[in-house]
């Protein structure tokens, strides 16, 4: 382990640019359940009936079950960020890291104080007024104290969303996240089972014979058999990248 965490710390300290993909798992260590693990709701309720809510047509065409499902499983406001989001933003800030790509949509990166973040998955602090021509923006606070089931627009009653990327979306900020990902010279994976795609197919299409991989997950991922060092998360995901971060020197800040 403390031979891996060495290894990390030496590549971040030779890299030019690193990216960080973080997924669902980066965010457990600070209260949100992923969706695969024992607390997540792929389990409890199974993936398929989750994929068939979460999804836009539901959301379309019945949007009361979409939000009965989404106001009991989408508590993302009241939490804070966790030792990893907090260590990556001063990674950042050291000059360490160059961009975060993430899956998450609670934010906490941007909460912790990371500048250059690039989210795929959108963000569930903004509702957004899905009328033609109105567009109007709520905050997540705003729109989810509506007494009524599904939060409508103040200005033209039309339905308000999420502004998360639902099942039969596409995703958010393609291009960067590609651009981001392809381009570094170290790619760190951090807390994503990499199944989710078109993400896992970025990190897939990383070369990783000419450019260094580094995966921090419970768990497998599909990308395990590329990566130049795995850690399997024993113990908690922040207090390996506290290690991390206190084997760099100091670089001249960002
Ligand atoms: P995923 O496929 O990326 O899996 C998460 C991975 O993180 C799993 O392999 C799990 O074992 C691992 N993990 C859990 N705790 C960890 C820890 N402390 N340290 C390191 N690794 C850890 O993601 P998913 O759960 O299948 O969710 C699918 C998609 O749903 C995500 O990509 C995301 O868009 C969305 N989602 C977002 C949030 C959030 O915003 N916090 C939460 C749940 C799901």
């Amino acid at each position: 382990m403390q031979n891996n965490i060495n290894q990390i710390a030496a590549l971040m300290a030779n890299s030019r640019s690193t990216t960080v993909v973080t997924g669902a798992g980066i965010s457990t260590e600070a209260g949100i359940p992923d969706f695969r693990g024992p607390e997540g709701i792929y389990r409890k309720l199974g993936e398929d009936k989750v994929m068939r809510i979460i999804n836009i047509d539901t959301f379309r065409q019945r949007p009361e079950l979409f939000y009965e499902f989404y106001r009991e499983h989408f508590k993302l406001a009241e939490v804070a960020p966790g030792r990893a989001h907090y260590v990556l933003a001063e990674l950042e800030a050291r000059n360490y890291i160059h961009g975060v790509v993430t899956q998450n949509i609670d934010g906490l990166h941007q909460k912790a104080g990371s500048k250059n973040v690039i989210p795929v998955h959108g963000t569930a602090d903004r509702f957004v007024c899905q009328k033609y021509h109105c567009g109007a923006v709520y905050d997540a606070s705003t729109a989810l104290s509506s007494p009524e089931l599904v939060p409508r627009c103040e200005k033209c009653g039309g339905v308000l969303k999420p502004d998360v990327v639902l099942f039969g979306e596409s995703i958010q900020n393609f291009m960067d996240a590609q651009d981001s990902i392809l381009s570094a010279q170290l790619l760190i994976v951090i807390g994503s089972s990499l199944t989710v795609y078109p993400l896992a197919g970025f990190v897939r299409a990383f070369d990783s014979f000419t450019q260094d991989l580094v995966i921090l997950n419970k768990g497998p991922t599909s990308m395990d058999h590329a990566a130049r060092v795995k850690i399997d998360a024993p113990g908690t995901t922040g207090a390996v990248l506290e290690q991390i971060a206190a084997l760099l020197p100091e670089r001249g800040r960002a």
